[in-house]
C-alpha cells in the first residue's frame, strides 16, 4: 500500500544522519567542555606526537589539536572536531583559528594543507558545500514548500572509519561527518531560503544529498485535502475502475481509457484539483463507500484526497469548490474542503459511522416456499460479535471464519413423476385425485395430466399486505437488531459469518399504487455502519433476517437506494 511510503522515507532520512545523537539546528547547546588554555599544555606536552598514538590526547587538548593539523585536517574538520568552535562562529572559522594557533608554535606545519591535500576525516567533502546547497536551491526551486528536511547517503564505510577516528581524536561531542555535513550544507540554504523551515520532521519536500555523485534527489511528499462530497447521480463509481477487459492497459473497449465506467467520484474531484496544484497523481481514502448505483446525499460523505508531488500546496479552498462543482455539472458536489494530512486518512478509514439511507422498493407477490427460504434458521454462533470490541472493523477477518456457514434450506419439489404415474393402475391414479380434491372424471392421461398440474406444494402466495400493515411493520423496523450474512455479491473479498447490525431509526415510508396495480414503497432508515441495506429489504434468501419482504411476506424488489447523511465528523 502507497500508505508505507512516508515511514519508508523517515527511516531513510534519519538513517542519514548517523546512529549518534543527531543534532542539526541545536548545535548552541552542545557547546563543548571547559577547557584549559592552549599554552599551558603546549610545554607540558612537548614531542610526543608520532611516537605512540595512544599518547594523543583529544582535541581540545592542544596536543590533540596540533595531530588534527598534523593529519590535514581541513579547516571545516577542524572547526567540527576541535571543540574550540564559539557560538558566532562558523566550522570554517573555528578551525582557521585553531590552525593559525597550532602554526603559531609549530611553524613546520603552516603548509601541511598543500603536503596532505586530502582531509582524511571527509575527504575534501566539505569542500563541495557550496555546491550541494546551490543544487538543492535549484531543485527546491519549482516547488511551493515551508518545510524542508535533508538527509544524506554516504558509503557506510567511510562513515564507520570517520567514527573511528573521531572518537579517538575529536572533542567529546564533535558531530558526526553526516550530521555536520548537512548542518553546514543547512547552514548556507537557510541564509538563502526565504520562507522555508528547515524540519527534523514531517517535510514537504525531503531532500537527500548523495556524497558519491554529489547529486541531490528530491521526495516531494504528498498534499492532502479533506472534503464531504454528495454524488447526485446513479453509475458513478467511487474510486477509479480499471477496464475489465484490458486491466487497465488501455483497449477497444474502454477508448484507450484503461477505465470501466467514464468517470469517477474520485476523478471528478481529483483532476480539476491536479491542474490547480499542478501536481502529478491523486488517490482517494472516502469515510466508507457506497455501490456504484447509490447517490450519496445529505451533507455527503467525509473523504481526503492525497494529491502527490504538487507544485502548489496554497490556494483557495472556496475557488477549488467552486471550480469541482462547475466542472462536475451536477454529477457530484464537493463542500467543506480545507488542507488534511496523513494521519486523517487513518481516521476516515477507520471511523464506523452510521448512516441513513432512502430506499424505494416494490412489492410481488411471495409464496410459502418462498417464506421458508427466507425465514429458515441462520447459525447465530458464527457471529463477529466479538471481534466488534476490538479495533478491527475492516474486513472482520477471523482465522476461524474460514468455514462456509450452512447454505439455505433446498425446496421440496411436487413429489409426483409423469413415469410413476404412467405405471399406476387408473384406480390408483382416482385415488390420488380423491385426496387432493380433484375432479376424479376422465381417461387415464388426463388424470395423470391433472395430477401432475397439481399446484406443488407451498406454492400458493400470500395476500399482499395493505398499506396500514406496510407501514406499521417498517416501523416496526426501527430498534431491530439484524443478522446479516456476508452476502453473496461482496463474499470474494469479505469474511463469509453473520454480523450483528442495529437499525437505529426508521421514518415514515411513502406507499404508493402504481399505474400498473404494483405497489411501491419508499423510506428513509439510519443503520449503523456495515449495513447491508439492499439486503435489509429483500432478505438475500434468507442470510439477512428479519428482513421487510420476511416481515410483510411479500417479495421486494429494490428500484433504488440513495446514502443520505453519514453521521460523523
Ligand atoms: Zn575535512
Ligand atoms: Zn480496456
Amino acid at each position: 500500500m502507497p500508505e508505507d511510503d512516508d515511514e519508508d522515507w523517515m527511516k531513510y532520512a534519519s538513517a542519514g544522519f548517523g546512529q549518534t545523537n543527531y543534532s542539526l539546528w541545536d548545535e548552541e547547546t552542545e557547546e563543548p567542555e571547559e577547557t584549559p588554555e592552549v599554552d599551558q599544555f603546549d610545554l607540558d606536552m612537548p614531542e610526543q606526537l608520532g611516537t605512540h598514538m595512544e599518547e594523543i590526547p583529544r582535541a581540545p587538548n592542544p596536543a590533540g589539536l596540533k595531530h588534527l593539523v598534523r593529519v590535514g585536517c581541513c579547516d571545516f574538520c577542524l572547526g567540527r572536531l576541535g571543540g574550540k568552535k564559539r557560538y558566532e562562529q562558523t566550522i570554517e572559522q573555528s578551525g582557521i583559528e585553531i590552525r593559525q594557533t597550532v602554526i603559531d608554535g609549530n611553524s613546520h606545519l603552516a603548509n601541511i594543507r598543500e603536503e596532505i591535500p586530502l582531509c582524511p576525516f571527509c575527504e575534501n567533502l566539505f569542500d563541495e558545500t557550496d555546491l550541494l546547497a546551490d543544487i538543492i536551491y535549484d531543485s527546491i526551486e519549482p516547488y511551493e514548500i515551508k518545510r524542508l528536511q535533508l538527509g544524506a547517503r554516504f558509503p557506510k564505510d567511510q562513515i564507520e572509519e570517520e567514527d573511528a577516528q573521531r572518537k579517538r581524536y575529536a572533542a567529546t561531542g564533535s558531530d558526526g561527518l553526516k550530521t555536520g555535513l548537512v548542518a553546514e550544507i543547512a547552514r548556507k540554504l537557510n541564509k538563502r531560503l526565504d520562507g522555508v523551515k528547515l524540519v527534523n520532521e514531517k517535510p514537504h519536500v525531503l531532500a537527500l544529498i548523495d556524497v558519491l555523485t554529489l547529486t541531490v534527489e528530491l521526495d516531494v511528499r504528498a498534499h492532502y485535502i479533506y472534503g464531504r462530497y454528495r454524488k447526485l447521480e446513479r453509475g458513478i463509481p467511487q474510486t477509479r475502475w480499471p477496464c475489465r477487459a484490458c486491466k487497465g492497459r488501455g483497449c477497444e473497449k474502454c477508448n484507450d481509457t484503461g477505465l470501466q465506467y467514464e468517470s469517477s467520484v474520485q476523478d471528478l474531484i481529483g483532476n480539476p484539483i491536479l491542474d490547480v496544484l499542478k501536481a502529478e497523481e491523486h488517490s482517494f481514502h472516502g469515510m466508507g463507500r457506497e455501490d456504484i448505483d447509490v447517490r450519496c446525499m445529505g451533507r455527503g460523505r467525509p473523504f481526503v484526497i492525497e494529491l502527490k508531488e504538487p507544485k502548489l500546496r496554497s490556494c483557495s479552498y472556496e475557488e477549488l469548490e467552486n471550480i469541482i462543482n462547475t466542472q462536475a455539472a451536477g454529477a457530484i458536489e464537493v463542500t467543506d474542503l480545507r488542507s488534511s494530512n496523513r494521519s486523517e486518512v487513518v481516521r476516515i478509514k477507520d471511523t464506523p459511522a452510521d448512516k441513513s439511507y432512502t430506499i424505494r422498493f416494490k412489492l410481488l407477490p411471495m409464496n410459502e416456499l418462498e417464506y421458508g427460504v427466507l425465514t429458515a434458521p441462520l447459525d447465530l454462533t458464527k457471529t463477529d460479535r466479538k471481534s466488534r470490541k476490538r479495533k478491527q472493523r475492516r474486513g472482520d477477518k477471523r482465522k476461524d471464519n474460514t468455514k462456509p456457514l450452512p447454505t439455505e434450506i433446498i425446496t421440496e419439489e411436487n413429489g409426483f413423476n409423469q413415469d410413476e404415474l404412467t405405471k399406476m393402475k387408473k384406480a390408483e391414479l382416482e385415488a390420488i385425485c380423491v385426496e387432493h380434491k380433484l375432479a376424479k372424471t376422465g381417461k387415464k392421461n388426463e388424470l395423470i395430466e391433472r395430477i401432475l398440474a397439481m399446484p406443488k406444494p407451498g406454492s400458493s402466495c400470500f395476500d399482499l399486505p395493505d398499506h396500514e400493515t406496510i407501514k406499521s411493520t417498517i416501523m416496526s423496523l426501527e430498534g431491530t437488531k439484524l443478522a446479516q450474512r456476508t452476502p453473496d455479491r461482496v463474499a470474494h473479498r469479505r469474511a463469509d459469518l453473520i454480523r450483528r447490525r442495529d437499525v437505529v431509526t426508521v421514518h415514515e415510508p411513502v406507499i404508493e399504487t402504481m399505474e400498473d396495480g404494483v405497489t411501491e414503497v419508499e423510506f428513509t432508515l439510519r443503520c449503523e455502519s456495515g449495513t447491508y441495506v439492499k439486503e435489509t429489504i429483500h432478505g438475500d434468501n434468507g442470510r439477512t433476517q428479519p428482513s421487510v419482504a420476511s416481515l410483510l411476506k411479500a417479495k421486494c424488489e429494490v428500484i433504488w437506494l440513495d446514502v443520505g447523511d453519514i453521521h460523523a465528523d
